[in-house]
């Protein structure tokens, strides 16, 4: 009577599938944790994208097609192993003792945007929710650059009564790198918010870690 079941929990051990179409896969490291037609649909590089512009940034693919609609997907209907799966690429770039803060959406919790949070489960390393929404901002979908500074500007403050450990103020010798996180980064103005908010609070951001960057030259 217990052999179905050990024989389920045994596959359970170990057969490997994809995290996004559940097929079963032989683990290739340059794939990740996906079967090499989703690792291709999502174009994800082994260590993440990386760049400068409007600072620091990390993220595990471009936001465009296949990943753009997985992203959104993700925002209604949160998937644990997908999300670990999209973000091991940045977590094997991260420090270690990198400290996170996931910038917060300004709706009501029951309705807000649960992968920043998420994702910095994901990545496991420390977090810190510092932030929170000092008024709310209109969606920025049709807004361009300059409309979406103005926007975002002076919209976070760090939560009042968060006791803000000296390891992550930016005076210390050696204090931990403190990295922002959201789901998709556009034009940046929304962590540039976050980020003044912080500075505010004598706390320097290292970057910004999201799961897609909108490619350069669409980033209004
Ligand atoms: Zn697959």
């Amino acid at each position: 009577m217990l052999t179905p079941l050990k024989d389920c929990l045994k596959d359970l051990l170990t057969t490997l599938c994809c995290p996004r179409c559940k097929r079963e896969i032989e683990r290739c490291p340059r794939q990740g944790p996906f079967c090499l037609a989703c690792w291709q649909r999502f174009a994800l590089p082994a260590r993440g994208l990386h760049g400068i512009c409007p600072y620091r940034w990390m993220a595990a693919g471009w936001y465009e097609g296949d990943l753009r609609n997985l992203i959104l997907q993700l925002r209604c209907h949160p998937d644990r192993r997908l999300l670990h799966a999209l973000t091991e690429g940045l977590g094997a770039a991260l420090p270690n003792d990198a400290v996170l803060v996931p910038i917060p959406g300004w709706k009501a919790e029951s309705r807000s945007n649960p992968l920043p949070l998420m994702i910095c489960r994901s990545l496991q390393r420390t977090t810190r929710s510092l932030l929170k929404r000092s008024r709310p901002t209109v969606g920025q979908h049709h807004l361009n650059r300059q409309q979406r500074m103005t926007n975002q500007r002076g919209s976070f403050v760090v939560e009042p009564g968060v006791a803000i450990s000296r390891a992550v103020l930016s005076t210390q010798e050696k204090a931990p790198e403190l990295w922002l996180v959201d789901d998709i980064l556009t034009s940046g103005a929304t962590a540039l918010a976050a980020m003044d908010a912080l500075n505010v609070r004598r706390m320097t951001v290292s970057g910004v870690i999201c799961l897609g960057r909108t490619p350069l030259g669409r980033t209004r």
